[in-house]
């Protein structure tokens, strides 16, 4: 067993560090108080290459793996989580299914445009009516001369309004298949606008927006997997998109221990520092072992999916623990700093803010413990139905 990142993974992980420290981070409570998506730092996160690292070289990425894309989410959202929510929607929601399912063409066609960055790449399952229960979209894809027109509203959609190309599940009517089946769209197809645009308690730097689609002519080619089976392209996408959650939640987590140590270790009650409190000092320990804890697991799981494996249960444990610990450090560090932490002044309260979202977008908490009970049984009966029925559950 080694626990060790390859030197690729090192360099990229501190190159991550290193740009979120100077570009990021300055500029993060600001973002967060204006509700401003920062254009200027996705154009130098693109520079970098950032905006394609796990997408293949033949496709315009960088070709990095899995693992250190997560590594780049955990540097870029512990600056600002808001940043990391755009990059992981676009790269493992709006990029990734169509390099995992598109046929060539598509992937000639779509892909290396988003991974280049200069399309911003969004998805799009959420209705006001389907969330966690996804198979209950109502949005319609009629099957027409040539492709489908599509109808329907798309609520909450991450990257929305900046987006050049959303992956859409619509329900396939009058064709072979009915059912949820996805696309890729064009965000300057005739027929899309934008409804409300969401105000939100964290993750402020994304902009998350309500998607019109009111007759949008789809052509046949764009159609992403088969008629009918887009809950596959979905689930798939989910599977490895958690992770990616997860290591925002870690990144979260690390900034609210790093700041809550350095704090501790200045402000003096009672004639010593505050980390010299073994009260303190031990909610320290509890932090930074909860996030080595979920760093394990996040890891793992990146690295199973790197290696081929099945990693649908590993995925979930990693964001269904990552998110927790998030949450649990945020509010640990605003405690550690006392009054100071529920002021402004310090970002402690905006990565309690920011954590709190981890535990809802793709897939909640409950959504997370469905998926791993049901493996579970199913490993014990054989039975696939397991918990609460077989009805896919992907949020
Ligand atoms: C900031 C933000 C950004 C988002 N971005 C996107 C995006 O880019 N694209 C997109 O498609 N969606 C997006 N979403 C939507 C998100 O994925 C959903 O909010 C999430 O899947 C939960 O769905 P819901 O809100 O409809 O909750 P519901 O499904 O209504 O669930 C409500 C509650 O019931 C629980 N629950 C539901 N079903 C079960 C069950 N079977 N067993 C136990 N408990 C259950 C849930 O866990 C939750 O606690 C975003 C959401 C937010 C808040």
């Amino acid at each position: 067993m080694n626990f060790k990142l390859t030197d690729e993974q090192q360099e990229i992980k501190a190159r991550a560090a290193e740009f979120a420290d100077r570009e990021v981070a300055p500029n993060a409570a600001e973002l967060d108080a204006e509700d401003r998506v920062p254009f200027d730092t996705l154009e130098k996160m693109a520079e970098a290459g950032f905006m394609g690292l796990c997408v293949p070289e033949e496709y315009g990425g960088a070709g990095s793996d899995f693992l250190s894309y997560c590594l780049l989410i955990e540097e870029i959202s512990r600056a600002d989580a808001g940043l990391g929510a755009t990059l992981a929607v676009h790269t493992s929601a709006g990029t990734m299914p169509i390099v995992v399912y598109g046929t060539e063409d598509q992937k000639a066609r779509w892909v290396p445009e988003l991974a280049r960055g200069d399309k911003i790449g969004s998805f799009a399952l959420t209705e006001a009516e389907a969330g966690s229960d996804a198979a209950a979209i109502r949005t319609t894809a009629e099957k027409v001369d040539g492709g489908y027109r599509i109808n329907g509203r798309k609520q909450w959609i991450t990257n929305g309004r900046v987006a050049g190309t959303m992956i859409v599940f619509a329900r396939a009517v009058g064709g072979a298949e009915e059912g949820v089946t996805a696309f890729v769209i064009g965000m300057d197809a005739e027929g899309i606008s934008f409804g409300k645009h969401a105000r939100k308690m964290g993750v402020i730097s994304a902009t998350t927006d309500d998607v019109i689609l009111e007759n949008v002519f789809v052509p046949q080619e764009d159609l992403l997997g088969e008629e009918g089976k887009g809950l596959r392209v979905a689930l798939g996408t989910l599977d490895f998109g958690r992770i990616g959650i997860a290591a925002q939640a870690l990144g979260i987590a690390e900034a609210a221990f790093r700041y809550a140590t350095n704090y501790a270790a200045e402000r003096t009650t009672f004639g010593k520092p505050i980390a010299e409190h073994q009260a303190i000092a031990f909610k320290l320990a509890d932090m930074q072992t909860k996030i080595k804890a979920a760093q394990l697991l996040t890891h793992e799981a990146a690295w199973m999916k790197d290696e081929g494996a099945r990693h649908t249960e590993a995925g979930a444990r990693a964001k269904l623990y990552a998110s927790e610990v998030a949450n649990e450090v945020a509010h640990e560090a605003i405690q550690v700093l006392g009054g100071q932490g529920y002021m402004k002044d310090h970002p402690v309260e905006r990565y309690y803010r920011d954590a709190r979202v981890t535990e809802i977008y793709e897939g909640t908490s409950e959504i997370q413990r469905l998926v791993i009970s049901r493996a579970i049984l199913k490993e014990r009966t054989g039975s696939p139905a397991g918990v609460e029925g077989s009805r896919p559950v992907v949020g």
